[in-house]
């Protein structure tokens, strides 16, 4: 069935498959490989609206066909697209800053009539430079592009050549002259978006595409699933491009935006019709205020919500607020980003500032409340952040585990701010205030490090306190270190954190001999790289923890409701 839109989802490096690439733990810490096949949940939310005004949108995960499949050619493929009225390609995150551009070098070598539409943050930030690439032709800003899609849309439908009534648009005329149409469409709430994951399930049918609409490779046997509480965000972390100084000063967002409580209660208890899995919360409920969680909460407790459901926590909550969670929701999870132990360069992140004893306080009343896990992450390369504050990180951990008697529901991780600090973030913006050195700074920069053999080389930055061999060395030691210290308290079985400690210190290894042959000339260099490139990608998966960890304890064959899923698409159609 022909679209009017096709998504495409590039890997972050267009040929991975072929190149010799050490991605290391990047992605450890995500449900993806560092292939990072996981499409942008936008591409649903967009279709969805789309299709509401009657157009056809369809999705194609080229990343996950590209792992799925070997023999699966992504230019032959491409070939036999029939072309839609426009292709839009996702570059949200900088790590798809190679793939997508190969992409869609491809795409109009193959459909060069039909033009091709970029959207997502680094888009946004990058757009002077994207709108130059002769394959570009339209590129979306902001974090909201429901309306001006539509408009888009409707403009291509009716053969229009002008497009500077639409906003947030960057575009070429017919002379090559570019456009950027100011970034206007930025709704102060979500009520007009809606997740809706049948939507998902039926264009499986409707384009016998089940691939393209899996989130990541290994989600059949984990499959969980995400609702959005807001865009933008009350936090001002000095690496991210989701903050508010970013979201201020390039996205045209002066305030978070939330999703009405009542309406993210829907999506979930949508959610709940079809599928048992986990549901991950995005975004901290409490930043909507305390009456909006209640809110959101009991409309759960209403629906008698039984899945597993993980909020997100900027800070740790106080021991009322999982007095609320736990009388609504029978089994949740709690997830909280400290950074660093260091409450000091904590502070300095710009995310908050609170104590060790809140935290503890916070963690034993969220136990105590039934909280199934917790889940703290910590990072290696914040600003300020030495080696020897990464490895007081371990002790840290081992102290809050007899802190909170050893409860094995606690369970720490820790991984490099890799490869790339976000374009936007007050970091990138300024990075010597941070102690930083920006070695990429555009997006032909970032395109072409991508290719380099290994993350250490790959990073856009340099810590003046944490050069690049001494974060490599502080991320393996500090992972062998946790691993050890949630072994002993029971968060990981004996036997898999003895699998995880060879995994490191192979991984390790492989890094010690990239560096050796980076001292080789050209040609000697990239076969030796040849040689070494099976043991790069054993390693570049499940290195600083096993992916596993992150995963709750499901039962796999009653996480889809399929009667139900039959029932709505018979009665609904594709
Ligand atoms: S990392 Fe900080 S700024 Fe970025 S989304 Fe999370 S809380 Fe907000």
């Amino acid at each position: 069935m022909k679209s009017d839109i096709l998504f495409l989802h590039a890997p972050s490096v267009y040929d991975f498959r072929k190149r010799s690439i050490m991605f290391g733990p990047v992605s450890d810490l995500v449900p993806s490989t560092p292939i990072f096949e996981m499409y942008p949940i936008g591409f649903s939310i967009l279709s969805e609206y789309l299709e509401r005004f009657g157009y056809k949108a369809r999705v194609v995960n080229i990343a996950l066909w590209m792992l799925k499949e070997k023999r699966f050619d992504p230019e032959k493929f491409i070939s036999r697209l029939s072309s839609p009225l426009v292709f839009g390609i996702d570059l949200h995150w900088l790590p798809h800053a190679h793939g997508s551009l190969e992409l869609a070098k491809i795409l109009k070598k193959y459909h060069p009539h039909t033009p091709i539409l970029f959207g997502g943050f680094s888009s946004t930030y990058f757009h002077e430079e994207l709108i130059k690439y002769p394959e570009v032709d339209f590129v979306l800003k902001g974090d909201s592009t429901e309306e001006p899609l539509r408009m888009l849309i409707e403009s291509l439908k009716k053969g229009s050549k002008d497009f500077s009534h639409i906003p947030n648009l960057s575009w070429k005329d017919s002379s090559g002259a570019v456009h950027s149409n100011p970034i206007e469409y930025v709704p102060d709430s979500l009520e007009h978006i809606n997740l809706d994951y049948s939507h998902v399930m039926r264009s499986v049918v409707r384009y016998r595409d089940l691939t393209s609409y899996i989130p990541f490779i290994n989600w059949w046997e984990y499959p969980i699933v995400a609702a959005l509480s807001c865009r933008g965000c009350t936090k001002n972390c000095a690496t991210c491009g989701g903050s508010s100084f970013t979201f201020q000063n390039f996205y045209g967002r002066e305030r978070i935006a939330m999703r009405p409580p009542e309406l993210l209660a829907r999506d979930v208890i949508r959610i709940t019709n079809y599928m048992r899995s986990p549901i991950f919360i995005l975004g901290d409920l409490r930043q909507g205020g305390e009456g909006y969680a209640r809110i959101f909460l009991k409309s759960l407790k209403d629906a008698k919500v039984t899945n597993e459901v993980a909020l997100e926590f900027f800070t740790p909550p106080p021991p009322g607020f999982f007095k609320v969670v736990s009388d609504s929701l029978p089994n949740w999870s709690l997830e909280i980003s400290l950074e660093t132990h260091d409450e000091v360069l904590r502070e300095r992140f710009g995310k908050a500032s609170f104590t060790h004893d809140e935290l503890v306080i916070s963690l034993k009343a969220a136990f105590k409340y039934g909280c199934k896990r917790a889940d703290i992450y910590f990072m290696t390369g914040i600003p300020g952040q030495t080696k020897k504050s990464v490895l007081e990180t371990v002790d840290y951990c081992k102290n809050l585990y007899e802190e909170l008697g050893g409860d094995s529901r606690l369970i720490v991780f820790i991984s490099p701010m890799a490869p790339f600090l976000d374009p936007g973030s007050r970091a990138f913006e300024n990075p010597s205030r941070f102690g930083y050195k920006l070695l990429c700074k555009t997006l032909k920069d970032h395109h072409e490090a991508l290719l380099l053999p290994s993350w250490k080389y790959i990073m856009n930055y340099e810590s003046e306190t944490l050069p690049q061999d001494e974060l490599v060395e502080a991320t393996y030691e500090s992972a062998l270190g946790l691993n050890k210290v949630k072994s002993r308290y029971g968060a990981i079985s004996a036997s898999r954190a003895r699998i995880i400690e060879k995994r490191i210190v192979q991984a390790r290894e492989v890094m010690k001999r990239i560096d050796e042959i980076m001292e080789k000339y050209f040609g000697e260099r990239e076969l030796a790289l040849e040689e070494l490139r099976l043991e790069m990608k054993k390693h570049s998966i499940s290195t600083v923890c096993d992916k596993r960890e992150l995963e709750w304890k499901t039962s796999y064959f009653s996480r889809f409701k399929v009667g139900r899923i039959l029932a709505m698409l018979l009665s609904k159609g594709w």
